[in-house]
């Protein structure tokens, strides 16, 4: 599977071009996303390059998997949308063409502010 470094996502990561963000750590970025589905509609991004989730399950290294699970609830504690502090949230992981991914670097969306509504339409 070969990443294309030129993606939207590699140039927010290379600082290239703007984004809302959110949190950052060793492991991952977070931005809103700029067309947004809900009230809160968030981006979480691993650092490294890769492509979908298949890619990163099979390439990425014990330390990444955590740092991008975890990376999801301290987002969601920031955004005051996690189970413990807040009412909840979705989120989901598009992955290639049958998924509907358009940009090919690995994202979870996290989805709140509000009832989420149906998981597929
Ligand atoms: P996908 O369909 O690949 O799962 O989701 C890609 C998401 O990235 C979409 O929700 C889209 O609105 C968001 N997006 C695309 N380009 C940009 C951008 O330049 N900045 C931000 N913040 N979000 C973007």
């Amino acid at each position: 599977m070969s990443y294309d470094n030129n993606n939207i996502f590699a140039k927010i990561l290379r600082n290239e071009i703007p984004c809302e963000k959110i949190y950052e750590d060793e492991y991952v970025l977070s931005f809103y996303d700029v067309n947004p589905q809900k009230k809160i509609h968030a981006l979480v991004i691993p650092k490294g390059k890769y492509v979908n989730l298949d890619d990163f399950t099979s390439k990425a290294t014990s330390d990444e998997i955590v740092g991008l699970i975890k990376g999801i609830n301290i987002i969601a504690k920031k955004l005051n949308i996690s189970s413990d502090i807040g009412k909840g949230y979705r989120t989901i992981a598009n992955v290639s063409e049958h998924g509907g991914q358009e940009v090919p670097h690995l994202h979870f969306h996290i989805f709140g502010g509000e009832k989420v509504g149906k998981i597929v339409e």
